[in-house]
Order: C-alpha cells, then structure tokens, then sequence
C-alpha cells in the first residue's frame, strides 16, 4: 500500500512539474512519518524515499539509528530551545525557524561542533492564530538578524498552510510565500540564500508544487490516517 501510495504522489508531483514547466528533479518528497512505526519507513525506503520528516525530536532520535545512513531527515516541528543540541549535525535541515532566540540557540550548537545548519524561517502567511511562525513583516526582520549568526545557513522559507478542503483555497498562501522570499532576495542580504521552498502536505501538495515548491511534506498520502494526538507542531 504504501509502495502505491508512493508511487501515485511521485506521478502527481511530476505531472505539478510538467503544468508548471518545471523539472521532477527540482521538487524534493518529504514522508512525513511522525507517529509511524519503522516497518512502515522502511517500505518507504523500499520504495525509494530517501527523505523523512518528524516532528518531535524524541520521535526522531528513535528512529534515525533504526534506519540506514544515506536517510536525510528533516525536522518539521516546532523546536525547542533545549532540544536543538539533539538536532543540529544531525537532520539535514531545520524547517520550523521562527524566533532569532531559536536561531540563536541553532547557532551557537552549531558553532560548538563546528558545523554549519541548514534553516527555513517558518512564516504564517495564512495569519492563523493557532499556527507557529512569524508573519511576511517579522520574516524581514527576523532574515536580517539572523542571517548575521554565525554557523547557519539560511536556505528559505517554510509554511504550514490552513487545513481545507479545497486544495485551491490554499493556492494564493503558496503564491505569497514564494513572493516573500523574491521580495527578500531583493534586499540583497547577505548570507542568506532562498532556493528552498518548503510548502504543500497531503491535501494540497500539486497546487503548492505549480507554485514552486521545491520541499513537499507528505504524511497522511504516504502512511494513512494518523491516530492519536499528532498535532502538526507538537511542541514537545
Ligand atoms: C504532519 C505534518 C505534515 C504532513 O501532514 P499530512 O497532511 O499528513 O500530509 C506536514 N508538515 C508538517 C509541519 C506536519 O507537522
């Protein structure tokens, strides 16, 4: 089942690309496999998946030994502060950056073990209350403090758009993220760059791909149905 799952999403994801005039190449699949059992993953690798989200860092601590070297994982979740020593060195990128204390933090765990992290700024360009991340305006600010810090890269923009039921109501959120990180680049800042889009779940991933995704986080699509309490952010 999965292996089909799989399959019908990499086809829809490269017929998004035709539409757009895009290469499959571009767009990256992210299983977002947070509350899933390991069986489950490594179908997913089977089936040629080679990047994971999660969103709790005890989750993804868990799993990443349990599953072969060449995974990149990424971490989907809101993080913690006192969390980010676990995380840094160890995903491939950050996507749920939204406070310079949280880029702080990244940064100086970053510098303790002389690496360099990998970032997207967590904007909530939908406005909704309950949703982490900053807004368009704060996203100005928070790219020129952070991309000060030493020891991170900031890559681009990543967010969580409204649950809907239909996935054009969503469209005009992508649209707007990808205008925020051309209007960022405009300013010319220095040591940030935006060719990461990370945008689009399984409700609405094909419309957020013509919009120029280049990061889509899959779960539901892939896995089936999540039980129990698997908050999209889970703060943990
Ligand atoms: C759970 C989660 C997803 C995947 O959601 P689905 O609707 O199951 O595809 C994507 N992004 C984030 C940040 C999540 O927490």
């Amino acid at each position: 089942m999965i292996g089909e799952n799989i399959r019908r999403v990499e086809r829809e994801i490269a017929d998004a690309c035709g539409r757009a005039g895009r290469k499959r190449e571009d767009v990256t699949l992210i299983a977002v496999s947070k509350t899933k059992p390991l069986s489950m993953l490594r179908k997913a690798y089977e089936a040629g998946i080679r990047d994971f989200g999660e969103n709790r860092v005890q989750e993804l601590m868990e799993k990443m030994p349990m599953m072969p070297e060449d995974v990149r994982w990424h971490m989907i979740g809101h993080l913690q502060r006192n969390k980010v020593k676990y995380v840094v060195g160890r995903v491939h990128l950050i996507h749920g950056v939204d406070s310079l204390a949280l880029a702080e933090a990244i940064s100086r765990e970053a510098l303790k073990q002389k690496t360099q992290a990998d970032i997207l700024l967590e904007v909530n360009v939908a406005g909704e209350e309950s949703k982490f991340g900053v807004s368009e305006a704060g996203a100005f600010a928070l790219v020129s403090e952070a991309a000060k810090l030493p020891g991170i890269r900031i890559r681009g923009l990543m967010t969580i758009a409204p649950l809907a039921e239909d996935p054009e109501a969503n469209r005009i959120y992508f649209q707007r993220l990808r205008q925020l990180s051309v209007d960022i680049m405009r300013k010319n800042p220095d040591n940030v760059c935006m060719d990461i889009l990370s945008m689009g779940m399984t409700g609405d991933y094909v419309a957020a791909v013509e919009e120029g995704a280049v990061c889509v986080r899959v779960g539901t699509g892939i896995f089936g149905e999540r039980h129990g309490a698997a908050d999209m952010q889970n703060p943990q």
